[in-house]
C-alpha cells in the first residue's frame, strides 16, 4: 500500500488495522504524500503525520488493544499531526456519546456516534465550506455528529450547523469520508499541515 513519490514528499501514516484504509492510501498518494500503513507501534516512527481511517470504532479500539498499538497511538495524537475520518473522529474527539466509549480524548470535541440514523440515511451532500473552491462533496456512512466543540476548534465545513470538518491547530477530522470523493482539498490541507506549511499551521493544538 505505499504510494507517492518518494523523497522529499511528507511520509503519512494510515492506520490499516479496519475500515477503508486502502482509498485514504489512495487520496494520500493523488495529494502530494506518501502512504505508509500503520499496524503497529514501530510503524509510527519517522511519520509526519497520521490517518485514522473510518471504519467501526469500537472494532479499531478492540483491534487497537493489541500489540500495545493503543499506548502507542496515545502518545503520538498528543505531539503529532493527525488526520480522523468518521471513526477515526470518533477515536479522536473527548467524548463519545450513544454509547459511551473510550477516546484518544484529543480533539475538544464531544462526538455522538451514529447520529444521522442508520446504514441506509448515508448520503452524499454538497457542504459550504470555508476551504477555497466552492462546496465540498461530503460522503457520510453512518456518521457521528459533532455536538459540542471547544473554543479552539476552528469549523471548516458544517451540515445543518452541526460541525462536520474541523480544525484543531495540528489536528484535521471530519464526520464525512472525503477520501471516497474525487476532490483532494481535504487530504491536500493535511499534507500541509503535517508539513508545517498550513495555514497558520501550529505544532501544538
Ligand atoms: N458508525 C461508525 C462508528 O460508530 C462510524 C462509521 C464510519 O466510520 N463510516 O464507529
Amino acid at each position: 500500500m505505499v504510494t507517492g513519490r518518494g523523497r522529499g514528499t511528507p511520509r503519512i501514516g494510515v492506520l490499516a488495522l479496519q475500515g477503508d484504509f486502502e482509498a485514504h492510501a489512495r487520496a494520500l498518494g493523488e495529494a502530494g504524500a506518501e502512504a505508509v500503513p500503520v499496524r503497529l507501534p514501530a510503524h509510527l516512527e519517522g511519520l509526519a503525520g497520521l490517518v485514522i481511517p473510518g471504519g467501526e470504532s469500537s472494532a479499531l479500539l478492540k483491534l487497537a488493544a493489541r500489540d500495545g498499538m493503543y499506548e502507542a497511538l496515545s502518545a503520538f495524537v498528543w505531539t503529532m499531526p493527525v488526520f480522523g475520518t468518521c471513526a477515526g473522529c470518533i477515536l479522536l474527539a473527548r467524548r463519545v456519546l450513544r454509547p459511551e466509549q473510550r477516546s484518544l480524548g484529543v480533539l475538544d470535541a464531544t462526538v455522538e456516534r451514529n447520529a444521522y440514523g442508520r446504514q441506509i440515511d448515508s448520503a452524499i451532500l454538497e457542504t459550504p465550506t470555508a476551504l477555497p473552491g466552492g462546496p465540498l462533496e461530503a460522503v457520510y456512512i453512518r456518521a457521528p455528529r459533532i455536538a459540542v466543540i471547544g473554543p479552539g476548534v476552528e469549523v471548516l465545513a458544517e451540515r445543518d450547523g452541526d460541525p462536520v470538518l474541523v480544525r484543531q491547530g495540528r489536528l484535521l477530522a471530519a464526520t464525512f469520508h472525503p477520501e471516497l470523493s474525487a476532490d483532494r482539498r481535504v487530504h491536500r490541507l493535511f499534507i500541509d499541515i503535517a508539513a508545517g506549511a498550513g495555514r497558520g499551521a501550529e505544532r501544538a493544538a
